[in-house]
Parts: structure tokens; sequence; C-alpha cells
């Protein structure tokens, strides 16, 4: 097999398994956090490496704006540059053309617009994007697609997915197959079934070596993205990786796994970790509140990371006040290691059969807060 995935234990509708890739392996349920322009901010790529992550996200709107994909390659890919020899996941361009490029111009064959950073013109079509792709040397490509936007009627929704699904089937013709690299496709259709539907049957139609579904995460909320899941994820190969684009909080991830996602990303670890907000085992805090100005305690106690094994919450409450870079990097580090910790848990669950009872633990834990 090309791109090889092997599930080994389920429960209920959570999956537990791995993938081999040409970068390295990597085990299911899996977060992936976020490099946008060739690092994961304020990160190190031994930093990390060492909470756990095997397999970051790279940007390829960024990417190609800056440095350019054609300098990536030049510079021996995206791993060589970073110096991340795992696997890396890139996102087509799609998304980001849509919510941050101006003068953005859609057509049948792809879609031109000016760079936000220096209102250059571009252009993005199935087969650019995946020629940047393998000029980053990415190692799951992932198809190029139209994110349709949320609120959208059903026609709006029709016309976007049929638009996606024909640009997949150009992204397949124009992927060259390796050994270990993969292209994914994504489901669309918004939050009608039935378009959703005709859509997992367009892309398994195609075949992929990966699902993704798209189109979530973009306002529609918690309990409305769980009831396209419940719909969808049964509709998707249960052969391939499933992944959730975009998502989201710890409590978004768990609802996912249970539904039988295996694959997530999210820049909620890296930004939260820059604008002072902790995830922990105790749920959710703001550093910069003024109760934590004198708490000596250790932020996570729960967590071996440098910041929490070496460190008061009093000093990182200081480091924000005073605007100390190191805040943003302390914290990002704890941020990325608290939620590979979180995928950890949820896979060793999985595999002992208990992750419902994990899940009532965990949330119960975020609930009674940090006051004890
Ligand atoms: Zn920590």
């Amino acid at each position: 097999m090309i791109f090889g995935f092997h599930l080994y234990a389920r429960d209920g509708l959570a999956r537990a398994g791995r993938f081999c890739t040409a970068h390295g392996e990597v085990e299911t349920p899996v977060f992936m956090p976020v490099g946008t322009a060739g690092t994961v901010k304020a990160m190190t790529a031994d930093s990390v490496r060492a909470t756990g992550a095997r397999m970051i996200l790279g940007n390829t709107y960024h990417l190609m704006l800056r440095p350019g994909a054609e300098r990536v390659a030049r510079l021996g890919g995206l791993h060589r540059m970073m110096d991340w020899p795992g696997p890396i996941l890139s996102d087509s361009g799609g998304f980001q053309v849509m919510s941050l490029a101006a003068l953005r111009a859609l057509d049948a064959d792809g879609v031109t617009f000016r760079s936000h950073i220096d209102g250059s013109t571009h252009r993005l079509t199935p087969e650019r994007s995946v020629a940047i792709q393998h000029a980053l040397d990415a190692t799951v490509t992932m198809a190029f697609d139209e994110c349709t936007p949320f609120p959208a009627t059903e026609e709006q929704a029709r016309d976007s997915m049929e638009l996606s699904m024909r640009w997949a089937a150009r992204c397949r013709s124009a992927f060259a197959p390796r050994d270990g690299y993969a292209l994914f496709g994504i489901n669309q259709g918004s939050v009608f079934p039935a378009l959703r539907a005709r859509s997992a049957e367009a892309l398994a139609r195609i075949g992929f070596e990966g699902y993704a579904i798209g189109g979530l995460a973009v306002g529609e909320g918690q309990a409305a993205m769980f009831a396209v899941l419940d719909f969808v994820v049964p509709l998707l190969p249960a052969d391939r990786p499933r992944y959730l684009m975009g998502v989201g909080t710890p409590d978004d991830i768990i609802g996912a796994v249970m539904r039988g996602v295996d694959m997530f990303d999210c820049v909620i670890p890296t930004r939260a970790g820059r604008t002072a907000r902790a995830y922990t085992r105790r749920g959710v805090f703001n550093l910069r509140n003024a109760r934590f100005a004198d708490d000596d305690r250790p932020l996570d106690p729960g967590c071996a990371c440098p910041l929490c094994t070496r460190h008061a919450r009093a000093y990182l409450h200081h480091l924000f006040r005073c605007e100390e870079m190191l805040g943003p990097m302390l914290l990002t580090w704890h941020n990325i290691q608290y939620y590979q910790d979180l995928m950890r848990g949820l896979r060793e669950a999985i595999r002992a059969g208990r992750l419902a009872a994990h899940a009532a633990a965990l949330r119960g834990a975020w609930a009674a807060g940090d006051a004890t």
C-alpha cells in the first residue's frame, strides 16, 4: 500500500490506529500543531518534538507568498528548511485565500487573488495547489476546494460542493503518487445531509488515501458540528483516516473522536499560548488575571512541560504583564504539551475500551476548576 493505515482498536465509534508515511509513523487519533509559515510560532522544532507531537501542518497560502514554494523546494523542502523530518500535512490554500486574501475572483477553473501582504496578484487552481504542495514536499497533500461560507443556502452549498468535487477529481489527476505520500479529499456540503452524502459518494468514487471533513468550525456551533459528524462520518470509507479540519477545543476533539474522527489540527493551543490562555487538566485560565499574581503553584501539576515543572503561575503572570517573549514561548509549549497528552490519553482509553469513562473524568476535572 502506498500509504498504510492500520486500525488496531475500537471503542464504540472511536478508533485507535497508526499510519505509515515516508516521514515516519503517526498514532491516531492525532493532533497536529499548526506551523503556518514554516514554524510552529514561538517553538523550535526540537521543542515541538519534545511535546510528543509527530506530525504538523503547513499552510500553502502563506508559504506560496513567502518565501515562495519553488524557493522552499530549492532549500530542500519544508522538512529540511524547518528541521522537521516528521510528517507534514499541507492545506490546499483554498480556505485562507477566502479568509485572508483581498480581491478574490472565483471561477470554474480556480481563484485569482491579491496577496494580503503586498497586493501582488496570484492564482490558485487545483493543479497549481497540488504542484505547490509537491514543491513543499508535503507528506499529505490536501485537495484544493472551496470552503463553503457559513451560513449558506442549500443552493449555494450545493454549487460550492459540486465545484469542490470537480476540483477534487482534477487534484487526483495532478497528484504524483509516491510511496508514503498521500492525497486527501475533502467532504463539503455545509449542514445539509443530502449534500454531505453526495460529496462522500463523489470522493469515494475518485478514491483518496484519506478523507477530510471540511466546512465545519466556521461558526455553526458545536451541536451543529456534531450533528454533521453523526451523519457524515459513517459515510466515509472505514479503512482510511478521517480528518476534521480546523478543530478544535479539547471538548470538540473528544466529541469528534467519539464519533470516529482520527485527525485534527487547530491554532487554538498556539494562538492561546500567545494571549495568556492556558489549557489545563483543570480547565482554561487567563494568566493575565490578577488572581495569579501571588499563585506559586505549577500551572498544571499533571504536566511535564518546562513551564509546569520549573515555574510558578505567578512568574508566567509576571511575564505576560511585562510582555516578555518568554511568556508566549513557555505557554505555547505547555498548551501543545497539553493537547498531545490529551490525545495520548484518548488513544490509551480507546485501546482499554474505557473511552466514555475517561471522557467523563476529563470533563469533570475541567468543571471542578483549580480551587482545591
Ligand atoms: Zn505544562
